[in-house]
């Protein structure tokens, strides 16, 4: 899944020559006229690239986190490699892009490719994918193509404002859009407005939309408001912070946990300007997430986790690397975020997603019990993007069970993760294993517009009952029940929650393996 790319007036004998031993490390070879249409051809892709859009075959899917591309610059460029470079890392985080001038030096060129086909190998598969991002570990002399969690964490934590490059900011994001018109504003604002949201039948494309859209009319609300192709830009660049590869912790969890923030604020916040700050904070709460957890992290020595001195290694991440991009693309927001007159030390945007710490769960359950209502503005704050995070099973059982399925796709690749860092298994037995196919196939279908019924999802998972009874007893009926004995204009949640319990203890009596 890897791309060759040939900008501007490239020559191409001499690429023939660069490139005579390693063609075979490139599935394709695209030909644009100047970067600026290469940032067009990449954002595009990438909106094509989620299982909805793309055909079956998995060869359509350019996500670029599924292989390694080289961008290959004509001479005198009007950018240097090393600004593209830069460029990519700061708008298309997680994307594996690396880029070089045709009359690049040879030893160069050759330190880069003869360690391609490796990297090829490497992030093809998902859970050598996920170990380079969480346990890479850069050392002097020797950089990786491939995206990882701790590079990305350096480069935040450089100091310094980023501007936004004239090339970056001219790109006329709505274009790139192309919403299909049968399906306009008032459509996706029906969906947004209703507990019943259903984001597995949307595409890329239309979650950023439908964020765009929500996001537009909250700031409008909150008397902040933000030009379009600002916006467009700074979704398109968080969306692209995402990993699309995660089979839950991605870009339509985001928008999920944002889609919730905003309905559980519309019951019980009144200030606009708060609204808005906590639903920024939940579309950006899981920014870079791995899809493995805490535990993975520490366990198995991650860098990041010694630079959190793994305390919430995660949520420090993510607070972080939304911070940064909020300071690049909505300064003004961040600012509001961190200047309230209560409680001068006090940021709702990175409190709140600290807050989503499942670790600190408990905490906040006895924090419930004890108070007898919630007077305090920070702690609400907590306790609606907490809430929002958790609110899978208090949706309808329909959604909820597309939601768990993912979940448990997720765990098994945590797993196979651990096995893989252990050595109990090696990677080479694993990939006949049919249960690996046969996840792809069904994240799939989970994917795509046919949406699997919750008895074909259990039928298929035989293992999502249980998962799902564990995590209501263990997490969420307390919690919802408390919260709503508090705020009795949710007790739909703790409905939703008790009626889909009903159907998973009734999956699990009816059961043929009890074991499973
Ligand atoms: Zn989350």
């Amino acid at each position: 899944m890897s791309t060759l790319f040939l900008v501007g007036n490239v020559d191409r004998v001499r690429v023939k020559e660069l490139f005579v031993r390693y063609r075979d490390v490139f599935d394709r070879t695209v030909e644009v006229e100047d970067v600026r249409s290469l940032f067009d051809r990449l954002y595009s892709d990438r909106l094509a690239a989620c299982a909805l859009e793309a055909s079956e075959a998995a060869e359509d899917r350019w996500n670029y986190e599924e292989g390694v591309s080289l961008v290959v610059l004509e001479s005198r460029a009007e950018v240097e490699p090393q600004v593209l470079d830069e460029m990519f890392r700061n708008f298309l985080p997680v994307f594996n892009l690396v880029s070089v001038c045709q009359d690049v030096d040879l030893k160069h060129l050759q330190k880069i490719l003869e360690r391609l086909p490796s990297e090829q190998v490497e992030c093809c598969d998902r859970i050598r994918r996920m170990a380079h991002w969480m346990y890479y570990c850069p050392s002097k002399g020797c950089s990786s193509r491939i995206y990882s969690m701790v590079e990305q964490l350096q480069r935040v934590r450089r100091k310094g404002r980023r501007s936004i490059p004239g090339l970056i900011k001219n790109i006329d994001f709505n274009k790139l859009m192309v919403i299909p018109s049968e399906l306009n504003r008032e459509n996706y604002w029906r969906l947004l407005c209703t507990w019943a949201f259903q984001p597995h039948t949307l595409t890329t494309r239309e979650l950023l939309y439908c964020a765009f859209i929500l996001l537009q009319k909250l700031s409008a609300d909150a008397g902040l408001v933000i030009p379009d192709n600002q916006l467009l830009l700074l979704l398109f660049t968080l969306e692209a912070s995402y990993h699309q590869v995660n089979k839950f912790h991605n870009f339509k969890h985001a928008v999920d946990v944002m889609q919730a923030t905003w309905q559980l604020c519309e019951h019980i916040v009144d200030d606009p300007m708060q609204t808005l700050l906590l639903s920024m904070a939940a579309i950006g709460h899981d920014i870079g997430h791995p899809g493995s957890n805490n535990m993975l992290l520490s366990k198995f020595g991650a860098p990041v986790a010694r630079i959190y001195n793994e305390e919430s290694v995660l949520e420090n991440i993510h607070k972080d690397f939304f911070q940064e991009l909020l300071s690049t693309h909505w300064q003004e927001l961040l600012t509001i975020s961190s200047s309230s007159k209560a409680h001068p030390n006090y940021d709702v945007i990175s409190e709140t997603i600290l807050a989503t710490d499942m670790a600190l769960h408990a905490d906040y359950v006895e924090k419930l019990k004890i108070i007898p209502k919630i007077a305090d503005t920070n702690t609400l704050t907590s306790l609606i993007i907490k809430a929002a995070d958790i609110s899978n099973v208090t949706r309808p059982l329909e959604i909820s069970a597309q939601w768990s399925c993912l979940i448990t796709l997720e765990f098994n690749d945590c797993t196979l993760l651990q096995q893989h860092e252990e050595n109990v298994v090696s990677r080479e037995c694993n990939d006949d294993d049919e249960s690996i196919h046969s996840d792809d196939e069904i994240y799939r279908c989970i994917s795509n517009v046919r949406l699997l019924s919750p008895d074909d999802l259990v039928a298929k998972y035989p293992c999502i009952p249980r998962g799902q009874i564990f995590f209501i007893d263990t997490f969420a009926e307390q919690f919802f029940q408390e919260l709503c004995e508090k705020i009795p204009h949710l007790e739909f949640l703790i409905e939703n929650i008790r009626t889909n319990k009903k159907f998973w203890l009734e999956k699990l009596r009816t059961s043929p393996s009890k074991h499973n």
